[in-house]
This record gives structure tokens, C-alpha cells and sequence, in this order.
């Protein structure tokens, strides 16, 4: 998602200018369109199609021209559309003006528009303009749909399309798959004692340390729903996660965020249940949340402020 960014746990940040590639063999037009688009756009350009392939994903808008060295631009075009990563960059086609064939056939090649050279700047700079706040829009839409909107970690359809991809992978080569699920200890009574406006705070720290500890690229912490979070740990088994979990714990307890209502200690601790689950093909993922549940569920019973860990049979 060019334009728009998110580290290891899918917490997002703005990049506020956006990217440009000019995709043009002949230099004097690649200049011209360079010193056209610099001042508001980081632009970069590539002189063939081979090129323009891999530099793409950079960006969050294609200017292509349509006759290149190497291969066809609408070659490039269609090539672009079967890359899962580069689909949804908008393409402009730059194509001479007595070749309607190629603005035909860009399009259907699944260009958003085309320009006729030779190209008039002012009218490039505006459609620029416009299709650059559309995919800017898209890609928000896009994060509104994975991101909790209190914390900014990744929200639970994130964690269920994780789960079910991760779980799927693993199926084939059969290593293990650990789930954390994660509860603010005696969280009502918190937001009863200091009010929702702090409860909200604490939620939020409680999700920002927990991303924090969770470090490697392929875990995932998100929001479960209310003082529920959920941590997803790939190709971990259970003395990995059972690590993790007390490093969760540990981290949340030493904010020392206080709670004079929970009878777990003076300020907000978690209790947490871990569960292992070992994907093969035929089976599915549910039972693992199950068991985590079984377990957070345990930590609870048995005095909140630590984890409880199970493999599922
Ligand atoms: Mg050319």
C-alpha cells in the first residue's frame, strides 16, 4: 500500500507525498514529464518495461508509455494487473495521437485513462492530481477495513484473514501455529473507577506495548473486540509462545498503569491464554481459538495476572 505504510504488527502511518513512476525510453520526454511532476510528487522513472516491473510497487501512480524497447506497454500493463501487489496501482497510457488502437487496447489492458502525446502539462498535472487522491482514498478505505480505530493495531478481520492465510500455509508444510488470546484484568470495573476516557487510554497503551513486544515480521497483535487482544504466532510452538506471553504480561504489568478495583494487583495486569495448534490438511482453525479461550479462561479462574498454556490434541 504505497502511500500509506504499516510496520510488523499492521500499525499504519501516513507517508505524506506520494510516488510517481514515468515509464518513457525516449529521454526528452522523460525529462519533461519529470520536471513537470517534481515538485509535488517523488518521481521515478524507468526507461523499459523490465525496469518499470520492478520498480512499480514503489508506486502509487504509473505513467506509461505505450511503445517501449523491450516489450509492448500494454504488455506491461497487463503484467502489472496479475501481480497481486501491483493491481490496484492506477496506470495513465502515454500514446500518439493517430494510434487509437493503443488507447483502446490499454484500457482494456486495465489502464484507468490515457494522455495523447505530444503531452500538454497542465492537463497531465490535473489528471495526475485526481488519480493520485483516488487511490490516496482507496488505500484509507483500505486501512479503515484493517485497523482498530481506538489502538491502530490491526482489528479482528485482520487477525481472522491472517489466521486462516497462516493456518492454510502451514497446513502444507505442517509446522506449528500458536494463538495468544489476551484479556485486561477486571477492565470494567476500571472504566466504573476512572471513567471511559481513561479506559480508552489504557487500551491503548496496553495495545501499543503489546505490538511493541511482539517483534518478529510475521506475528500479529490485534484488537479482539472490547479489552480483548489477540496475538497470532506463526511457525512458533508452545514454549515460544508461552515466552511471548510472559514477555506480554511482564511488559503490560511494568506500565504500572493504576487499578485500586482488580483484585489481581494495584494497577492493570492481563491474563492471557496461549494454545498451539498443529494445521494439516482437512482440519481447520477454530478449535485453536477455542482452546486459547479454554485457557485465558483458566488464567482467570486461577487468579488473573498470568498465562495458561495447552496444545490442542
Ligand atoms: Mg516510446
Amino acid at each position: 500500500m504505497p502511500g500509506c505504510q504499516s510496520d510488523p504488527n499492521g500499525v499504519l502511518f501516513a507517508v505524506s507525498r506520494q510516488t510517481v513512476l514515468i515509464v518513457e525510453d525516449d529521454s526528452v520526454q522523460r525529462a519533461l514529464l519529470s520536471a513537470a511532476l517534481v515538485t509535488e510528487y517523488d518521481v521515478l522513472t524507468a526507461q523499459n518495461g523490465a525496469e518499470a516491473l520492478k520498480m512499480a510497487a514503489r508506486a502509487d501512480l504509473v505513467l506509461l508509455d505505450a511503445g517501449l524497447p523491450d516489450m509492448d506497454g500494454v504488455d506491461v500493463c497487463r503484467s502489472f494487473k496479475k501481480e497481486k501487489d501491483l493491481a490496484d496501482i492506477p496506470v495513465v497510457f502515454l500514446t500518439a495521437r493517430d494510434s487509437s488502437g493503443d488507447q483502446v487496447t490499454g484500457l482494456e489492458a486495465g489502464a484507468i485513462d490515457y494522455l495523447l502525446k505530444p503531452i500538454n502539462l497542465e492537463v497531465l498535472k490535473a489528471r495526475v492530481k485526481t488519480y493520485v487522491q483516488l487511490k490516496h482514498q482507496r488505500d484509507a478505505l483500505t486501512r479503515l477495513a484493517t485497523v482498530d480505530g481506538l489502538t491502530g493495531i490491526a482489528n479482528r478481520r485482520s487477525f481472522d484473514n491472517a489466521l486462516s492465510r497462516e493456518w492454510k500455509r502451514l497446513a502444507r508444510t505442517e509446522q506449528p501455529l500458536c494463538v495468544i488470546l489476551m484479556d485486561v484484568d477486571h477492565f470494567k470495573q476500571y472504566n466504573d473507577t476512572y471513567g471511559h476516557g481513561l479506559g480508552d487510554e489504557c487500551l491503548k497503551r496496553v495495545a501499543r506495548t503489546a505490538a511493541d513486544t511482539i517483534k518478529r515480521p510475521a506475528d500479529l497483535v490485534a484488537r479482539y473486540g472490547g479489552e480483548e487482544f489477540v496475538v497470532l504466532l506463526p511457525e512458533t510452538d508452545l514454549e515460544g509462545a508461552k515466552v511471548a506471553a510472559e514477555a506480554v504480561r511482564l511488559a503490560i504489568s511494568g506500565l504500572k498503569i493504576p487499578h485500586k478495583a482488580s483484585s489481581a494487583a494495584d494497577h492493570v495486569t492481563v491474563s492471557l491464554g496461549v494454545a498451539q495448534g498443529a494445521p494439516s490438511e482437512g482440519t481447520d482453525h477454530h478449535t485453536l481459538l477455542e482452546a486459547a479461550d479454554q485457557q485465558l479462561y483458566k488464567a482467570k479462574k486461577d487468579g488473573r495476572n498470568r498465562f495458561m498454556a495447552a496444545k490442542v490434541e
